[in-house]
């Protein structure tokens, strides 16, 4: 949901022992937005009333907090949509996770939303207790309104506006998250255009719609690859030529971590994973927000500590099999270093040997061979000290007649040369 920017933080990033995506709601949403993987949770819970109990609450809180005793604490709401708690649920959560919290201990709460119930009150409750929302737009309102709507199949986009208003208003702390589907991979220019210059966002996230039906079979609602790859691509030129330093782009900072040979903060391209825990509003601890069901369900955090969980075989297994199922192919590629055969859940399908592979391999390869020079340029400066946004200073004072460092073998003045 967060990242810290490797352009901005100059290489230097965070590293968690575990974290958690706590559903306060669990699957409970106002909107009904068709490519939700998590709305058809609400069935594992028959009959609940998806709300987080104070039992629930406190023991999460008292662990988290105890668990990061030498450090700041993260703490990260999502849902369903986790406004539906209402804002008395987050001041009762704020106020005993400041009570729990050791001295000097900060305590950051991060809330992702889809935006349409943050109204006055909201705003000045989130910007008195500083935390960073994400919210969930995916574009110019013909867009957004595709795919994002409500129950009644009505559309979203003046309310989630109405909600990112709200949090600029009262100047809350915010990055963008967008959904790619079928519908907006086509316009990259015109959604990262809109994101950046319309909604203000200085932080983005793109993440890839893959949806399966029955038999693994990829649902109209999904990118392809080679959609995905065209679409990443596109944007990292418009940013590399103009942002870099100003916008941040989570996969972008994330390849540019892999490029600097850093741990990569974006468990899908990290070699292991399963320290991305998700919990349900009753207390159960599932291996990842990607995997809830009963097969990857932990424990439940009444009987259990998270932290026990998270080392149980099971779920080191979890997180291993991400470098140990890799396949051939994988092993073998180039890309290694970046990709790392990308996340388990989209493994879909099946190479000439057999093994699974990221149903948006030929996406990422395509997308991370053609970023390859600039994030070799950007790395080379990072390394000698300089800052990223340097980038645009340095290649205007550079011969244009000489060949662009990025590694084209074209011109400097035809390729990355700032205008
Ligand atoms: S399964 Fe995917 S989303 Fe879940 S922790 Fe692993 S890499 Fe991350
Ligand atoms: S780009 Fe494809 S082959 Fe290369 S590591 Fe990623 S998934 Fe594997």
């Amino acid at each position: 949901m967060t990242y810290s920017p490797v352009t901005e933080t100059h290489g230097l990033v965070g590293n968690r022992s575990f974290q958690v995506l706590a559903k306060p709601t669990g699957a409970l949403c106002n909107l009904d937005c068709d490519y939700c993987f998590y709305l058809e949770k609400r069935t594992i819970y028959p009959g609940s009333d998806f709300r987080m109990s104070e039992t629930v609450l406190e023991s999460f809180l008292t662990e988290i907090i105890e668990s990061h005793s030498d450090g700041d604490v993260s703490i990260a709401w999502q849902g369903g949509e986790p406004t539906l708690m209402g804002l008395s649920f987050f001041a009762h959560a704020v106020a005993r996770a400041e009570k729990l919290a050791r001295p000097g201990q900060r305590i950051e709460h991060l809330l992702q939303t889809n935006g349409t119930l943050l109204d006055e009150r909201w705003g000045a409750f989130l910007k008195q207790h500083d935390f960073l929302v994400g919210i969930s737009i995916d574009g110019p309102e013909f867009i957004h309104n595709s795919h994002r709507k409500d129950k009644r199949g009505g559309p979203s986009f003046s309310k989630t506006m109405r909600g990112l208003e709200i949090l600029r208003k009262h100047d809350v702390r915010y990055n963008v998250l967008c959904a790619v589907s079928s519908t907006n991979v086509d316009y990259p220019t015109e959604v990262y255009r809109f994101l950046r210059d319309e909604c203000e966002a200085r932080y983005l996230q793109f993440v890839p719609i893959v949806v399966t039906g029955p038999g693994r079979t990829i649902s109209h609602v999904s990118v392809t690859a080679e959609s995905w790859g065209s679409f990443l691509s596109e944007i990292f030129d418009i940013w590399f030529r103009h942002d870099v330093g100003n916008i941040f782009v989570q996969i972008f900072e994330s390849a540019l971590a892999a490029w600097l040979g850093l741990a990569n903060p974006m468990c899908i391209f990290a070699e292991t994973c399963g320290r991305n825990l998700a919990l349900e509003h009753t207390g159960d601890l599932y291996s990842c927000d990607h995997f809830v069901d009963q097969e990857h369900r932990l424990g439940n955090i009444l009987s259990e500590t998270m932290a026990s969980m998270v080392e149980t075989p099971r779920q080191l297994e979890f997180g291993e099999s991400k470098r140990t199922l890799l396949a051939t192919e994988c092993r073998y590629c180039p890309m290694l270093f970046a990709c790392q055969g990308e996340c388990p859940r989209n493994r879909l399908t099946l190479t000439a040997t057999g093994e699974r592979i990221s149903y948006l391999c030929a996406g990422y390869k395509s997308f991370f061979l053609a970023a390859d020079g600039p994030m070799r340029m950007l790395a080379q400066l990072i390394r000698a000290g300089r800052v990223a946004d340097e980038l645009y200073t340095l290649l205007s004072k550079m011969d244009p007649t000489i060949m662009c460092p990025c590694g084209s073998g074209i011109a400097l003045a035809q390729c990355h040369r700032p205008h």
